[in-house]
């Protein structure tokens, strides 16, 4: 009898390299795909935008289904290139202005950011904005106002793009705060509008439903009516809720779009120096709707240090009086005290 022969040692088989070869290629084109997504420089977007659109209409050959492409042709975020940004934009005009050239657009909007010492995060959003706004064809114009004091410098953005243009409404934006969604429209609201309503920061969820700070929108009449910003705000926090007070106060409602389009990425900061929270916001905020009829817009005070038309934004230098502004403030709130009651007394405006 004979023993039976142990089966040869049989070397792995070649089917199984063909798949892992197979399994490597699958993972480096969608490595390749999602990288190419999120960093893409501006020429090769179009021709994965191209792509993706083929595959929407459901042309492109290995989609017979029309699934959507993986990655949404709406989620976008433009990365500016470390060139010289004066040659990237041909078609902007000097200080910010963009007007498209084949229509005339419905929209003229003045985009106004609050702006001081966040250099890169200015680039980045100049870049963003630029990249979206000219596809969405608004008639728009950037401004920067610096020195500090969000909402009087948003006031003063507003009241320096009105002498340039004649706007229709204004996008009152955070520097830190990138766009990520084409149907994110940027053109004038029929109420006032939150735009910054899902952020990366809030786990795309909106923290609470009185939030109007980070992006909003307004046109110049509803500014005008609200009597626009508080200017009594320096320092951190309170001056957006005041702002919803005020809207309230005079009869409009806030809207929003739907969380998958109202979506930002916020730029990671710390707190600033110099723009420490102030204590005496909540405080601020119980006669917001009442002080609305006598404090913001119509009694906002400044000087322009400096206004220069640059090539992808209006830059407005100012100096702002703090100890003015919160004495002219006392008076009028005794003014009113004298004039309406009690209503006014107990407050305190002091930071
Ligand atoms: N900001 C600025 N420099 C400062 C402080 C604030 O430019 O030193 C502007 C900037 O536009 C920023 C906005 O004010 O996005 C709101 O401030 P911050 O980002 O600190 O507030 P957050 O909403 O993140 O708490
Ligand atoms: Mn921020």
């Amino acid at each position: 009898m004979t023993t039976p022969v142990s089966e040869p040692n049989i070397p792995p088989s070649n089917h199984r390299h063909i798949m892992k070869f197979f399994v490597l290629c699958i993972v480096t084109l969608v490595s390749i795909e999602f990288i190419t997504v999120n960093t893409v420089p501006n020429e090769s977007r179009t021709i994965l935008n191209f792509r993706h659109k083929l595959f929407a209409k459901g042309m492109w050959m290995y989609d017979k289904k029309k699934t959507l492409p993986w990655v949404p042709l709406q989620l976008i975020e433009f990365h500016p290139p470390s060139t010289n940004s004066k040659k990237l934009f041909p078609d902007v005009e000097a200080g910010g202005r963009f007007r498209p050239s084949e229509c005339v657009s419905r929209h003229r909007v003045a985009i106004v950011i609050p702006y001081r010492n966040r250099e890169e995060q200015l680039r980045n959003l100049l870049y963003n904005l630029h990249s979206l706004l000219a596809r969405q064809q608004l008639d728009y114009g950037i401004y920067v106002s610096t020195r500090f004091n969000r909402a009087m410098l948003l006031n003063i953005g507003y009241s320096e793009a009105i002498k340039i243009y004649d706007y229709q409404c204004f996008i009152f934006h955070d520097v830190d705060l990138i766009p990520q969604d084409d149907r994110l429209l940027y053109n004038c609201p029929t109420q006032p509008r939150h735009m910054s309503a899902a952020v990366d920061k809030f786990k795309y969820k909106l923290p609470y439903p009185e939030i109007f700070g980070g992006v909003s929108a307004l046109t110049k009449d509803q500014f005008v009516k609200v009597n626009g910003f508080s200017n009594i705000f320096f320092g951190w926090g309170g001056e957006d809720d005041d702002m919803y007070k005020r809207i309230k106060h005079n009869g409009y409602d806030v809207k929003r779009y739907p969380m998958n389009i109202a979506r930002y990425r916020m730029i990671k900061h710390s707190r600033d120096k110099g723009n420490e929270p102030i204590p005496q916001r909540m405080n601020n905020l119980k006669n917001a709707a009442k002080r609305s009829e006598y404090e913001g817009l119509s009694t906002l005070k400044y000087k322009i240090l400096h206004l220069e038309q640059k090539k992808l934004y209006t830059w407005i230098h100012v100096a702002i009086n703090e100890t003015e502004i919160m004495a002219d403030l006392r008076n009028k709130t005794e003014m009113n005290t004298k004039r309406f009651g009690t209503a006014f007394r107990g407050e305190s405006f002091v930071r």
